[in-house]
Order: structure tokens, then sequence, then C-alpha cells
């Protein structure tokens, strides 16, 4: 047995961040707690602020999940029953569901197999005249390739809305995640970049009629209390939520420049073994690495003689969406989208978060390139 043999890599640490910015942490949730404003309130307006300030745009709308931002934003961009929206089908289940529960329909595209983000030149195939929107999600911390996304969804008036739930602070040739499309849907899930200590999101944007739907869109349809426009959600974003990731907020860059150190990291101690593919950084894309995925063959048991070294990995996805029980009356099957399927079967996310000690790292590396050669 070596000496790190019992070494214990978790996927995520949370813990280990919050002993770093706990006095701050304690000193924003006590000023919180001593204003006694717990709804839309000053932290909240802050938040929205600050966060529509680093994605480029003119105005945030705080919610209360990354999934209420998809389904209330889908919605301020007129996205309703009978309408077609274009999702890649190879992404966590929300950037699609968010479609279904407003009564339109997903449409299933499929991804580059470098970037295991939604393949552009994909798109003319799948619209029709009654395609309202495409979601583009930024997978893994990295951005889809906008600009013929772009042009295409302009072609055909269509709307774009950027799931950026994954990829807060990434770029696109300088441009910021969730700023490129109509709206950029946010989530505050714990284990986001920027995670709340519970659920929040946001939605932003730079039209002033999507703001002001969308602040009604999430109180009952009220812009004034007791005043209800039209039909609407209670999906807020709570103020201890706000205060703590305002907090947050203020290390995201040097985190996120910690996270892209860790994965040139193991770009170098995997690069040896070629059955291990690491991720493609594409030309011109600033990746956040919420995730580092590599491929590799028989992906389960490599993925249980990981845990066995004590090294944890996840599999984000292990069925594509079009497959999933709730969508067999849409009529996929497997092979229709066929690098979803590749991907589905042989991505593996390494643990990557910014206090990720070197130690653990050279484990997690080690016992991949033993495991995957002596299979
Ligand atoms: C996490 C996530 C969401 C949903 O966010 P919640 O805050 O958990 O509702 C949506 N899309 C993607 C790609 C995600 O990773």
């Amino acid at each position: 047995m070596n000496s790190t043999a019992t070494l214990k890599v978790p996927a995520l640490d949370l813990k280990a961040q919050y002993e770093t910015i706990k006095d701050e942490i304690r000193a924003a949730i006590d000023s919180t707690l001593e204003r006694q404003h717990f709804v839309l309130g000053p932290e909240v307006d802050a938040l929205e602020r600050e966060i529509a300030h680093l994605c480029g745009r003119r105005f945030g709308i705080g919610v209360a999940s990354g999934t209420d931002a998809l389904i209330l934003g889908l919605k301020a961009v007129g996205v309703g029953e009978g309408d077609e929206v274009i999702v890649p089908s190879f992404t966590f289940i929300a950037s699609a569901d968010s479609v279904s529960m407003l009564g339109a329909t997903p449409v299933f595209v499929d991804i580059e197999p470098d970037t295991f983000n939604l393949d552009a030149t994909k798109l003319n195939a799948a619209i029709t005249s009654t395609t309202k929107a495409i979601i583009v999600v930024h997978l893994y911390g990295q951005t889809a390739d906008m600009d013929p996304i772009l042009t295409i969804a302009a072609e055909h008036g269509l709307k774009v809305v950027e799931d950026t739930a994954q990829a807060l602070g990434a770029r696109y040739h300088g441009r910021p995640a969730a700023g490129m499309g109509d709206i950029g849907c946010i989530s505050f899930f714990p284990s986001k970049n920027l995670g709340g200590y519970g659920d929040g999101g946001m939605v932003v944007t730079d039209s002033e009629e999507c703001y002001a739907v969308l602040r009604k869109l999430r109180a009952h349809g009220c812009a004034k209390k007791y005043v209800s426009d039209f039909l609407g959600w209670n999906s807020r974003l709570d103020e201890l939520q706000a205060a703590i990731l305002r907090v947050k907020l203020r290390h995201l860059g040097s985190w996120g420049a910690a996270r892209r150190v860790k994965a040139e990291i193991y770009n170098q101690l995997l690069s040896a073994e070629p059955k291990i593919k690491r991720p493609v950084n594409a030309a011109g894309r600033e990746h956040v690495f919420h995730q580092y995925t590599v491929r590799v063959p028989e992906r389960d048991r490599v993925q249980a003689m990981l845990a066995e070294r004590g090294v944890a990995s996840t599999v984000y996805y292990p069925v594509s969406i079009c497959l999933q029980p709730m969508y067999r009356e849409l009529g996929y099957k497997q092979g229709d989208l066929p690098e979803t399927d590749r991907a589905c079967a042989s991505a593996l996310s390494l643990p990557i978060y910014p206090e990720l000690n070197q130690e653990q790292q050279e484990h997690v590396a080690e016992s991949l390139l033993q495991i995957v050669r002596s299979i």
C-alpha cells in the first residue's frame, strides 16, 4: 500500500471554503439579522446590480433558484403553450423541464464532442415554424460557441436564453457568459462556482421590458403591492442568501483563477495517457472550470475503482435528457444524438475546487492513471 492510499478526496469541499471566509460571512449574516428585512431588500438590490455588472448587463432580477430563473426567464421572453424550444440533451434536467413547465416542448439537439456544448451546425435542422427560442447551456464552466448560435437565432427571429448555472464569470471572446443572448439565467445552488447557503438564482438582461415583467413574475404579477397585473409566482431571493453571496462574489475572481490553475495541473499530470481525454478549452473561451471533465473508457468501472482509492468523482450526466422516462412520449431513441450518448457513457468529472491541494490532486491523477492503464 502506498502512503496516499488512504487520502480522501471529496468531490467538493464547501467546509474548506467556509473556513477561509467565515468571519466575513458571519458579519454579513449578523448585519442582515440586525436589519430584520428578509425578502427583497437592500442586499438583493445590491447583488442584482453586482451580478448584472459582472455579466455586462443593465438589469438583474433575483429569484428563488436557477430553475426558476429559467422558467420565469423563458416566460418573460414569450415562451408558452405550443412553442418549441431548442435545448441540448447533455445537461442538467432543469435546462429542459423549465420549458415543459410552461407547456412548451423541448427539441433536443446534439453537442460538439470537444466542448460538450450545443453544436451550432445542428441548429438549422431543428428549427420549425413553431420554434420560439434556443437555450444555450455553458456546460462545465465553458461557454458554447455563441457567434454562430446568435447569427442563426437572429436569422430566424428566435430568442436566446443562456443557461449560465455553471459558468458565471466565463467569457467568450471577451464577452461575459449570460451577457450575450436575450437573457442569462444563473444558479446560486451551493455547489456552483458562486453558491449560496441554500437555493437562489438570478436572471440578467438588457431589456427594460423583460426586467419589468420579471419583477412582476417573481411576485404574483405585482409591481405595486396587492395589484396583480398577471399570473405570477412567489419566487424571490432572500436577503440572507444575497448577503452571503455578496461576500462570496468578492472572491469569485480569485477562485476562478485557482480553478484554472488546478485544471492546468490536471492537464499536465494526465497528459502522458492518451486513453484519458482531457477537457478541451476552445480558443477565445475563458473557462471557469465548474467541472474538470475527462473521458475515459469503461467509465463506470473507473469511477468505482477511484472510489476504492478514496477519490470521489461524479458523472454529469449519465442519461441523455431526451431518453429520460418523463420525455418518453417525445419518441427519442438511443442513437438520435450520438455525441450526447457517447458523452453520457464516457464523461467523468474529477474533484476541482479552489481549496483542492496539491497532494490531493496528485493522488487523483496518479490513481486515475494507474486505473486506466490497468483495465
Ligand atoms: C444547477 C443547474 C440548473 C438549476 O439550478 P438550481 O439553482 O439548482 O435550480 C440549471 N441548469 C444547469 C446547467 C445547472 O447546472
